[in-house]
C-alpha cells in the first residue's frame, strides 16, 4: 500500500532485504508477493532472510492453494555474519550482524568503484574503444613498444565518489558495528526510545537516539537517519534533539521521505 502511495514502480524490485521476522518487518511481505503475481510478474524475486521466512511464505501459498507466476529465490543469511550476499557489476549488499530478541541483521549498500570519465574537451581524436576502456580503468595510452602517447591524468577526470548506505534495525547499542559502518555515507540506525527509556530499550534490545548517535559520530559518517520510533512519543522532535547532542547531521526517518546521496 505504501508502494503504491508513494508512486513507486514494485516491478523495478528484483531483491528484498528483510532483517529479522518481527511481524513489523515483514508483515507486508505476503500482501506484496500477491500484487506482484497478479500484477503477472514472470521474473525472479530474491529473498534475503533469516531461517524461516520460507517456510512462512510455503504454508501461507500451501494453504490458499496458490502457485505464483514467477519463482521465489530465498537466500537466507548467517547468524552473527559480516559477509557480502548480493553483488553485480555496480552493487555489493553487505549483511551486518545485529543485536536483537531475534536473529538479526542490518544491510550495508555500496556501490562499487566507478570508472574515471573522461574528459571531452580534453581527447585527441582517432583513439580506439579499447583505449577510451584503458582510460576510464585509469591506464596511460601506450603505443606497441609500451612507450606512453598519452597520459591517464591528462586526458580523464576522477571517478565519481562510490556511495554507501547502511540499514541497522532492529538493535540494541552495538559498538562492534563501529569498524563496519565506518565512513558510510547515511547511515538509517533505529531510535526506538529516548535516554528517559533507557531501560525499556535495554529490556526489549533496541537502542536509544543518544546510542544511534554515538554510533554514527564513532563510525564518522556522514550523515544520521534515525527511525522505528516507539508509538509513546507523539512529538518525535525529543528524538531528533536528543541525538543532535552527540551527532548534528541528524533526520529523522519519517514515512514517504527520500534521501539523495552526493556521487
Ligand atoms: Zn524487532
Ligand atoms: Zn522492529
Amino acid at each position: 500500500m505504501q508502494l503504491r502511495r508513494y508512486e513507486l514502480n514494485v516491478h523495478r524490485i528484483n531483491h528484498i532485504f528483510i532483517s529479522h521476522l518481527h511481524g513489523d518487518h515483514y508483515l507486508g511481505l505476503m500482501g506484496l508477493l500477491f500484487t506482484l503475481h497478479l500484477q503477472k510478474r514472470t521474473a525472479a524475486l530474491h529473498l534475503y532472510s533469516h531461517a524461516g521466512l520460507d517456510e512462512i511464505i510455503t504454508v501461507q501459498l500451501r494453504y490458499s492453494k496458490s502457485v505464483l507466476n514467477y519463482p521465489i529465490i530465498f537466500h537466507t543469511l548467517e547468524k552473527d555474519k559480516h559477509e557480502i550476499i548480493f553483488e553485480d557489476d555496480h552493487l555489493q549488499v553487505e549483511s551486518i550482524p545485529l543485536t536483537h530478541k531475534l536473529t538479526c541483521s542490518g544491510f550495508l549498500f555500496r556501490e562499487k568503484p566507478k570508472a574515471r570519465r573522461i574528459d571531452k574537451n580534453r581527447l585527441p581524436e582517432g583513439l580506439l574503444l579499447q583505449q577510451l576502456a584503458a582510460l576510464k580503468m585509469g591506464d596511460d595510452i601506450v603505443d606497441e613498444s609500451g612507450k606512453v602517447l598519452y597520459k591517464n591524468e591528462d586526458l580523464t577526470l576522477s571517478a565519481k565518489h562510490s556511495r554507501s548506505y547502511a540499514y541497522c534495525s532492529d538493535t540494541a547499542y552495538e559498538p562492534m558495528l563501529i569498524p563496519l559502518l565506518e565512513g558510510v555515507d547515511l547511515l538509517y540506525h533505529e531510535a526506538t526510545f529516548i535516554e528517559e527509556d533507557k531501560l525499556k530499550a535495554k529490556e526489549t534490545k533496541h537502542s536509544t537516539a543518544l546510542e544511534a548517535a554515538q554510533i554514527a559520530k564513532q563510525a564518522g559518517v556522514k550523515k544520521l537517519a534515525l527511525g522505528h520510533f516507539s508509538a509513546r512519543y507523539k512529538d518525535l522532535s525529543v528524538l531528533e534533539e536528543e541525538a543532535k547532542t552527540v551527532f548534528n547531521n541528524t533526520v529523522l526517518a519519517t514515512e514517504g521521505q527520500t534521501f539523495s546521496l552526493e556521487e
